[in-house]
């Protein structure tokens, strides 16, 4: 009786423990994930997801530019290859790229053919466009399972997740992306933004585009600094 209450616990609390792997992004319960960079000193590290998009990745990427800060782009290989040219301009500026699927599928219910098919597709198309193979990934939604972490290693990726979001795909407002951005602010952060939509390909993001100004000057203003997120791969 007391056998059978404390197997159906443990199953319980392996249940849960492997819902909290699939569903937290920097859950290291399938393997190494990076969610931060290091607490001391005033690095932050800006990252953005889902593009390339016609209508906010070339304007990011120009803001950048102007004031000379690395970033990284997750991008979703089927957007790549739509946009070729928004692809390779942003990786000839120096940006980080990383894989972040062919489809953005919800890796944590995929089996091992699925999750192989769309990491490596989609690292043959950053690779075909860029000309640089992809070092790092971030699963769709930060949704893993131990099939993910294989495929990711077999690439020999760096898994990234991140400090924080500010859920700037559901367009509250620039003003409002750029005000969430601050007040969550704190040292060796790893921002996650959209220039992109991981389903929609003409998804708008200019509030992403239009916030990043307001949200760089803010950072500096409390003494921070952007960092390449390449220093974070081992
Ligand atoms: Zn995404």
């Amino acid at each position: 009786m007391t056998g059978a209450i404390l197997g159906a616990s443990l199953g319980g609390l392996a249940v849960g423990t492997l819902a909290l792997g699939a569903y937290h992004p920097n859950c290291r319960l399938f393997g190494p994930v990076i969610g931060r960079g290091p607490r001391r000193g005033r690095a932050l590290y800006l990252t953005f997801d889902d593009g390339p998009n016609a209508t906010a990745t070339e304007r990011i990427a120009e803001m950048l530019e102007l004031h000379r800060v690395p970033a990284a782009f997750f991008m979703v290989g089927a957007h790549v290859e739509r946009h070729p040219d928004l692809s390779r301009a942003v990786a000839r500026a120096g940006h980080e790229i990383g894989n972040h699927t062919q489809h953005h599928l919800k890796l944590h219910v995929s089996g091992p053919a699925t999750i192989s098919r769309e990491l490596e597709e989609s690292h043959a198309a950053l690779l075909a466009v860029t000309g640089r193979a992809p070092r790092s990934f971030r699963a769709p939604h930060g949704l893993r399972n131990p099939f993910v972490t294989f495929a990711a290693h077999r690439l020999g990726y760096t898994v990234f997740g991140w400090t924080f979001g500010v859920f700037d795909s559901a367009r509250p407002g620039s003003d409002e992306i750029r005000r969430r951005v601050r007040a969550r602010l704190r040292p060796g952060a790893v921002i996650l933004l959209h220039d992109g939509d991981g389903y929609d390909p003409s998804g708008d993001r200019r509030q992403t585009a239009e916030a990043l100004p307001g949200i760089i000057r803010d950072a500096r203003d409390a003494g921070y600094e952007f960092r390449p997120l390449g220093e974070l791969i081992a």
